[in-house]
């Protein structure tokens, strides 16, 4: 087989969208499938949108992701030439010409058959200009515009696309595009199929938003004696009322940045972000990278739009509930030794971490990780719900102390008792700490779950959680013993 080239070309005018990082995840695993190579390209002519912060941003969240490129990143404005050279050859050999009609006049036509409810089209008035009054047109200063000479063909051009099908468009219904502004600024379509000739890509896997620019690429890699790629064409991502996803109308929430703000694990997130708008054909929703990889193919691509189901303002959930889904089935699935890096990470931002979990408590830290981690969603929870374990100014939740203490006075007084038979028993096991919690609640005749409600919302503040008693061994016993004592104070 022949190797395979893919390239994923965003220009950078914004953040890097979840739907982009999309794209490149898919050309990034048809590169691996096929052991071929994978170009970044920034698409950055348009110097007005173009921004250095986003060019950063698009590199940090592809890194971040860990969707790695083999060449590139490669910058489209420093391929200016190749663009300029296309384009005369193009004038050169009949493929295009140069198109005096002004603005104005345009307008004016566009209007005329608004009214006549045809459809516009450049009706070709430039095309068949003799050199004559090119140069005269030229020698008195009449800015121009060039434009592909689409062929007089009857019939229609098409291509096999891999993930819909035949697509074909009848020449007629082609106009003579403009490859370059009359400011001489070469346009998309014209340095896209430039660079992907140069950069030798064999498959172009993007958006069906580009189908329109697709066949009048075909033209221009027919007029450039060039083999044409093989095009895949993906599902847009659309909201549950069948709305674009965009950062106008969702917010954050479309881009790669804010995933990883919310403590998303990278490959979680892209584990999700496959199965928007692809399916390996059975009910398999989680994949190692190397499984992914081999189930991956081009034709079970969705041939129709996948839905993001994220309704705005629904407090329940802060993204696709499925995003957090998998994310918590990493979280809590995961080998601890690779999700302790990323728990440090985050421990570090919040000034929670401590160089001994990394050193002589690594086997704490480990533990208390696989004991907390059942009930998160994200890596975040680890310095929220979690900072009990790292820290003693954590927060006491407003529902278990009302629930869990406050309703109950006596535990003022029994918790610091609780806390004296911590101290002074002989193993601070779970079996011995169990032991003296319901032998105090016994002597006092009341349920366990009393006294056990009531720790838990003073030892780490929470509602829920991991067994009581192996949560005090987590957190140790001096620790456990002064939380409790403390007890009368939250009563005031
Ligand atoms: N720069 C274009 C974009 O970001 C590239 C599209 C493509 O050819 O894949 O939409």
């Amino acid at each position: 087989m022949p190797e395979t080239r893919l390239r994923f070309p965003p220009s950078p005018t914004g953040y890097l969208h979840i739907g982009g990082a999309r794209t490149a995840l898919y050309n990034w695993l048809y590169a691996k499938k096929t052991g071929g190579t994978l170009v970044l390209r920034i698409e950055d002519t348009d110097v007005d949108r173009s921004t250095r912060e986003s060019i950063d941003g698009i590199i940090d969240g592809l890194t971040w992701l860990g969707i790695s490129w083999d060449e590139g990143p490669y910058f489209q404005s420093e391929f200016s030439d190749d663009h300029r050279a296309a384009a005369e050859r193009l004038l050169a050999e009949g493929h295009a010409y140069r198109c005096f009609c002004t603005k104005e006049e345009l307008d004016n036509k566009r209007e005329i058959a608004l009214a006549e409810k045809k459809q516009f089209g450049y009706d070709g008035t430039c095309r068949n200009l003799t050199a004559e009054e090119i140069s005269s047109k030229t020698a008195a200063g009449i800015p121009s515009v060039i434009r592909f000479k689409v062929p007089e063909r009857e019939g229609k051009i098409g291509y096999d696309d891999k993930v819909l099908g035949r697509i074909e468009s009848s020449y007629r219904e082609i106009d003579d595009f403009v490859i370059v502004r009359s400011n001489s600024q070469p346009l998309y379509l014209l340095c896209n199929v430039t660079d992907d000739i140069r950069d030798r890509i064999t498959h172009i896997i993007r958006g069906q938003d580009h189908m329109t620019n697709t066949i009048k690429q075909l033209l221009l890699y027919e007029a450039l004696s060039a083999p044409v790629p093989e095009f895949a064409h993906i599902p847009l991502t659309l909201d549950v009322k069948k709305a674009k996803i965009s950062k106008r109308s969702h917010g954050e929430i479309v881009a790669v940045q804010f995933y990883r703000d919310h403590g998303f694990i990278p490959w979680a997130l892209n584990n999700f972000l496959v199965l928007l708008g692809w399916s390996p054909g059975d009910d398999r929703e989680i994949f190692s990278r190397d499984e992914l990889i081999e189930a991956f193919t081009l034709e079970r691509i969705n041939r129709s739009a996948s839905i993001f189901n994220y309704k705005k303002g629904d407090p329940k959930f802060f993204t696709d509930p499925k995003a957090i889904a998998i994310n918590e089935h990493y979280l809590r699935t995961m080998a601890i030794e690779e999700l302790a890096p990323m728990v440090a990470d985050e421990l570090r931002a919040e000034a929670l971490w401590d160089e001994a979990y990394g050193d002589d408590k690594q086997q704490w830290f480990f533990n208390t990780l696989g004991l907390i981690r059942s009930r998160f969603h994200t890596i975040n929870d680890f310095s929220s719900m979690g900072r009990a374990y790292f820290a003693d100014d954590y927060v006491i939740e407003q529902k278990p102390l009302n629930k869990n203490l406050l309703k109950f006075p006596e535990l003022a007084q029994w918790l610091p008792e609780l806390a004296d038979r911590y101290e002074a028993s002989e193993e601070f096991s779970a079996e011995e700490t169990e032991r003296l919690a319901r032998e105090i609640a016994e002597s006092h005749g009341l349920p366990p779950g009393v006294i056990i409600n009531g720790m838990r919302t003073v030892v780490t503040g929470q509602l829920a959680g991991p067994s009581m008693f192996d949560i005090l061994l987590a957190i140790g016993r001096e620790r456990v013993v002064q939380r409790l004592r403390k007890t009368p104070e939250l009563y005031s």
